[in-house]
């Protein structure tokens, strides 16, 4: 296995009610030349957490922190007009909160950041170092 230092979380900057599968993703991703889908877990808007990448392959998700990182997106991140915005359901959030603390569990010497921590994007449009920082 890889050493995993960071958990990065992201958005898939599509709209809050916008369905969209792991198969969507790696199309998406293939498109722009990478092997597949670059995120290891993927959130959607019912709470299903359904896996991408495999986590023993480093993703392509985040520049600079792709080596020693995990993944995880959640499907949504657009308001209605196409803003940035915390979209993200009530099942969402529990879904979140359930797989960052058993990636903490697993890899305890992982630090969990937002995308924005690292890159000038909005993604995942909320402060998911602070909200994670205490598990
Ligand atoms: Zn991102």
């Amino acid at each position: 296995m890889r050493k995993i230092l960071e958990i990065i979380v992201h958005c898939t900057a599509t709209f809050a009610d916008q369905r969209v599968t792991v198969a969507d993703i790696a199309r998406w991703h293939k498109q722009r030349g990478w092997k597949t889908i670059g995120y290891h877990y993927v959130v959607d808007q019912d709470g299903n957490v359904f896996p991408g990448r495999p986590l023993e392959q480093a993703g392509a998700h985040c520049l600079d922190h792709n080596k020693n990182s995990i993944g995880v997106v959640y499907c949504g991140g657009l308001n209605a007009e196409g803003k940035p915005a915390d979209t993200r359901t009530d099942a969402q959030k529990a879904a979140l909160l359930g797989l960052l603390t058993d990636l903490k569990q697993r890899f305890p010497e992982a630090v969990i950041h937002g995308h924005r921590d690292f890159a000038k994007k909005a993604c995942p449009c909320f402060d998911a170092t602070s909200e994670y920082a205490a598990l």
